[in-house]
């Protein structure tokens, strides 16, 4: 799961895009959390990049640690409310890919049996034929030698 939640952002990131707890600073700085000593939020703490405490007239990474914990809330709640639609999902095109799949099966079915019907009535009627004029031969030959017996009858 956490890796999947880094997932495309391969590099550092990005000073606007990241929510939630930082993990690192877009200047790759290791993030650290500090408490405020200021009136306005006082011992209110905070996450903030190694490298922003010593150059404070940089940018980098801050975030108030309550904050952040927010937003991973969301994030996650988010992520789960994703994963369940997509599981919903999931479950319905299955659904529809098994129908699918069923109707396949039994056009196919239907297909190979029409086929094997076709073959069977062409092999009787081949068979059919066959024993026709083979009775055709018998009965030819039958004749021939009746008459054969006829004219030395007489
Ligand atoms: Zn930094």
């Amino acid at each position: 799961m956490s890796q999947r939640s880094s997932a495309g952002s391969s590099g550092l990131p990005s000073r606007s895009s990241q929510v939630g707890v930082p993990c690192r600073c877009w200047c790759g700085g290791e993030i650290r959390t500090y408490t405020s000593k200021t009136e306005e939020n006082p011992c209110r703490r905070f996450y903030r990049c190694v490298v922003g405490v010593k150059e404070k007239k940089e940018k980098h990474m801050f975030r108030w640690v309550d904050d952040a914990v927010l937003e991973e809330i969301r994030m996650v709640e988010s992520k789960q409310n994703q994963l369940l639609e997509d599981l919903k999902k999931m479950v319905t095109n299955n659904v529809e890919l098994q129908k699918e799949m069923v109707k396949e099966m039994e056009e196919k079915m239907e297909k190979n049996m029409i086929e094997i019907i076709r073959q069977e009535l062409m092999v009787a009627k081949e068979s059919m034929e066959k024993s026709n004029k083979q009775r055709i031969c018998v009965l030819f030959v039958l004749a021939v030698s009746m008459a054969w017996l006829y004219k030395k009858m007489i």
